[in-house]
């Protein structure tokens, strides 16, 4: 049985969080002289620490309830928060699925917890699902599954999560940050059924927003409490809110501009496939792809000779270069530019 207590770390239980100025009074009206502020300027005042707005304009969006939804500085701080609510450090281990990726790892040595690996299966990267279920122990907290895949770009089975979800009294975090790319929904109508599932996202890809940094986990609003406990205070910027905001008042430009990448990207595909410095693109959900070439060591050197700067993944998957997919004029100058590459 799934029991939120029995996987919490205990000085997160016990924790009495901050609380700010805001948390004593959150009304908007009045001479505020409560959070010791300058009283003149544009920014200075403190941000909403809830991001109340931004919520309640992406729960309409979600269908879903505001307590469902946490706000991050980035996936990033998502990724970090969740260890740290979850993971003993020197005791507590998660399991992850590589290639996958970097951050869960990374974030994982930061707070000194155990990594199991087990790896996505050859040539296909789906889950080996009874690895997984075997290797969890009653110190693994997390298993980590993204989906769609960075670096490989496929999604993996929901019959596979699900087993997962269903097999582990742990939290299963899916990040969908690529997810508004891909042919198939979001897992976020599951979460009423999944009680450990975990569910990011980012407004970094799709929405345009890197520069904002704002990352989204959505979960059961016990595990958004726990969140809100554990994160600084005024986690996400005021600018960084309004810019979310703005941008999901402009629906329909993310539209229209993810239907532009989505066409870049099969045009793309298809030219490069016609080239034999291609040996294979592996297929994808996301706003990249996963390019197999003869030496990509060689070909990345070359590219960056040309100003074109892709990743070299070949420490993941052999001799693979992953290519986010351009403006269509970067595009066309990335083809032109393997066309050329051993002329
Ligand atoms: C880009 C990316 C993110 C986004 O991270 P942010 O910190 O929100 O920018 C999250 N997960 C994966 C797999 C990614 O590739």
């Amino acid at each position: 049985m799934f029991n939120l207590e029995n996987i919490v770390r205990k000085n997160i239980l016990a924790l009495k969080p901050y609380s700010s100025a805001r948390d004593e009074f959150s009304g908007k009206e009045g001479i505020f002289l409560d959070a010791n502020e300058n009283p003149f300027g544009e920014l200075n005042r403190y941000p909403d620490p809830y991001q109340r707005d931004l919520k309640q304009k992406l729960a309409g969006l979600k269908s879903i309830q505001a307590d469902n939804i946490f706000i991050g500085n980035g996936s990033d701080e998502v990724i970090d928060l969740t260890y740290r609510i979850f993971c003993e450090p020197g005791k507590d281990n998660v399991i992850l699925c590589p290639p996958t990726y970097g951050m869960y790892e990374v974030s994982a040595n930061t707070n000194n917890v155990v990594v199991q690996n087990v790896s996505l299966s050859n040539q296909t990267f789906q889950l080996n699902t009874e690895r997984i279920l075997a290797a969890i122990t009653e110190n693994t907290k997390l298993i980590f599954v993204c989906c769609p895949n960075n670096p490989t770009g496929n999604g993996v089975k929901w019959a596979d999560i699900k087993r997962i979800l269903e097999g582990f009294n742990g939290i299963v975090v899916v990040d969908e940050a690529y997810i508004d790319f891909a042919s198939y929904n979001s897992l976020i109508t599951r979460l009423p059924d999944y009680p450990n599932l975990l569910i990011m996202q980012t407004f970094s890809k799709a929405w345009g927003l890197a520069g904002a940094r704002i990352g989204i986990a959505y979960a059961d609003s016990r595990i958004i409490s726990l969140f809100n406990k554990v994160k600084p205070p005024y986690n996400v910027s005021e600018l960084n809110q309004k810019a979310a905001l703005t941008a999901l008042d402009n629906y329909t430009e993310f539209e229209k501009r993810k239907g532009l990448i989505l066409k870049e990207r099969s045009l793309l595909i298809n030219k490069l496939e016609e080239l034999s410095q291609v040996k294979k693109i592996y297929p994808t959900e996301a706003n990249f792809m996963l390019l197999e070439v003869e030496n990509a060591e060689a070909v990345y050197n070359n590219l960056v000779g040309k100003k074109i700067i892709v990743r070299n993944r070949s420490s993941l998957v052999k001799n693979c270069i992953r290519i986010t997919v351009g403006s269509a004029e970067e595009n066309q100058k990335l083809v032109e530019a393997f066309k050329q590459l051993y002329a």
